[in-house]
C-alpha cells in the first residue's frame, strides 16, 4: 500500500474502517464454511468406502487431525458432521453453501437427535454455537433408569477407540482414605525417584496416573511373592529352540506377528525347549530396562509414526527383532504406542530402521510424512455469499421449545 492511499485509509473514520473490514470477515467466513463443507463431503467419502483402512491410523479423526494440522477435537467434530451428513441434510447443506460454521453443524450432529434437523436448521441460522449447545442440551433425554445408588462399586468404561478404559471407583470413607493414603505414598515416592535421577527439565514429571500404576505393580509383586506360581505382568514364552515357534504359557500356540510383538518389550520369562523338553532354565528379562527407556523417552518423545503423538503406554520396539539378532540398544529401538506396535508386528505399516533414519510406511507401502496436506490455494474460493454470523443476540429462553421427539406408535 503506498503511503498515500495508506494516509487515506487511517482518515476514514473508525466506524467505516471497522465496517469494511466486517465485510471482508463475512466474505471469508462464507469461503472457509463452504469450504469446511466439501472437507466433510470428502471425509464422508472417504469413510464409508473404507478408503482410510491401508493408511495406519487409528480412527478417522486421527486421519483428519493429521492431513489437515487440525486439532484432535476439532478433527472430532469435522468427523461427527461427516458422519451424521445424512441425518442432517438442511444443516449440512447451510455449510456447504457458507451460511453455518462448522462449530455450530458440529454441535447438532454430536449430540442432536434424529429428526431434528428443520428445527436445528432454523435456529442455527441465528444462534451462536453456545446458544446451539445449551438448545440441545434442553432436548428432552430418555430417562435412564433409576437404580439405588450402591455405598460402593467399580465399574470400567472402555472409550471409543478403546485406546483407554475409564475405572469408576465409589468407596466407603475408610476404605477411601486407606487408598488415599497408598496413592499419596506411591506418588511421593516416584517423585523423589525422579528428583533424584539426573535427567533433563522437559521429562515428564510423575502423575497420579503413574502412582496408581505402581501401586499395582507393588500390590501383584506381593501377591507373586506370596503364591509364586500366580503371574503377573511376566508374559512367560515357551521358546522352540530348533524352530521359531513360541506358545504361551499354558496357552495356545502364538502366532508369528503375536510372538513377535509380545516379546518386543516385555517382562518376559523365556523358556527355551526342544522337542517339547525344557533346556533353559526360565531367565527373566525386561527387554528395555529403565534407563534404556528413559534415554527413547528422551529422544523420541511420542509414538514415532508421524501424525500419532501418542505419549501413554509407550512400547519400545525392536526394529530388528532380538529373535534375528537385534540389540537391544538405542539404534535398534523405537518407540510406539500399543496400537502402531500391533499394526506394524500385523504388517499394516512397517517400520524400517536405524532408528535416526527411520522410514515409516502404509500398507500400500507409501511413505509416511508428519506434515499435513496443507499447500497454497491454486483454484479460486468457492463462490458463496458472504456469511453474517448468528445475530448475536441475548437469547429469550423461556420462549424457546426444545426440539421433541415425535411419538412413536409403539
Ligand atoms: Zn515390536
Ligand atoms: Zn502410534
Amino acid at each position: 500500500m503506498s503511503t498515500a492511499a495508506a494516509t487515506l485509509a487511517d482518515e476514514r473514520r473508525p466506524v467505516d474502517r471497522l465496517d469494511a473490514f466486517f465485510e471482508e470477515i463475512a466474505e471469508l467466513t462464507g469461503q472457509r464454511n463452504a469450504i469446511d463443507g466439501r472437507l466433510v463431503d470428502i471425509i464422508a467419502e472417504i469413510d464409508r468406502d473404507g478408503l482410510w483402512g491401508s493408511t495406519g491410523c487409528r480412527s478417522i479423526a486421527a486421519l483428519v487431525a493429521w492431513k489437515t494440522g487440525i486439532s484432535a477435537r476439532n478433527a472430532e467434530t469435522v468427523v461427527a458432521v461427516a458422519q451424521r451428513a445424512d441425518d442432517f441434510p438442511r444443516c449440512t447443506d447451510g455449510l456447504r453453501e457458507g451460511r453455518l460454521s462448522l462449530d455450530q453443524v458440529g454441535v447438532i450432529a454430536e449430540r442432536a437427535a434424529d429428526g431434528s434437523d428443520d428445527h436445528y436448521a432454523d435456529l442455527a441460522e441465528v444462534a451462536t454455537v453456545n446458544q446451539l449447545r445449551k438448545a440441545v442440551k434442553l432436548e428432552p433425554r430418555p430417562d435412564p433408569t433409576p437404580s439405588p445408588q450402591p455405598t460402593s462399586f467399580i465399574t470400567k468404561t472402555v472409550g471409543p477407540g478403546e485406546d483407554y478404559t475409564t475405572w469408576k471407583i465409589r468407596l466407603p470413607r475408610l476404605d477411601a482414605s486407606k487408598f488415599e493414603a497408598a496413592h499419596q505414598s506411591h506418588l511421593d515416592a516416584l517423585i523423589a525417584d525422579w528428583k533424584a535421577d539426573q535427567h533433563g527439565d522437559d521429562e515428564t514429571f510423575p502423575d497420579g496416573v503413574d502412582a496408581f500404576t505402581s501401586l499395582v505393580e507393588a500390590g501383584w509383586d506381593t501377591e507373586v511373592a506370596r503364591r509364586p506360581h500366580g503371574q503377573r505382568t511376566t508374559v512367560v514364552v515357551h521358546v522352540d529352540a530348533d524352530k521359531p515357534v513360541a506358545a504361551l504359557h499354558l496357552g495356545p500356540l502364538l502366532a508369528d506377528d503375536e510372538r513377535r510383538y509380545l516379546t518386543c518389550d516385555a517382562t518376559c520369562e523365556v523358556w527355551f525347549e526342544r522337542h517339547g523338553r525344557v533346556i533353559g532354565s526360565g531367565r527373566t528379562i525386561r527387554t528395555a530396562n529403565r534407563r534404556l527407556r528413559r534415554v527413547l523417552e528422551h529422544r523420541d518423545r511420542s509414538c514415532v509414526v508421524p501424525g500419532c503423538g501418542s505419549t501413554r503406554g509407550l512400547h519400545a520396539h525392536h526394529l530388528v527383532h532380538w529373535e534375528d539378532g537385534g540389540l537391544t540398544e538405542p539404534s535398534n529401538l523405537v518407540l510406539l504406542c500399543p496400537f502402531h506396535h500391533r499394526q506394524h508386528h500385523r504388517g499394516a505399516i512397517t517400520i524400517t530402521g536405524p532408528a535416526d533414519h527411520l522410514v515409516v510406511t502404509d500398507a500400500d507401502g507409501r511413505e509416511l510424512s508428519s506434515a499435513s496436506l496443507a499447500r497454497a490455494p491454486s483454484t479460486p474460493p468457492p463462490d458463496v455469499p458472504p456469511c453474517r454470523g448468528p445475530l448475536g443476540e441475548r437469547a429469550q429462553w423461556w420462549w424457546y421449545t426444545p426440539f421433541e421427539p415425535p411419538p412413536t406408535n409403539d
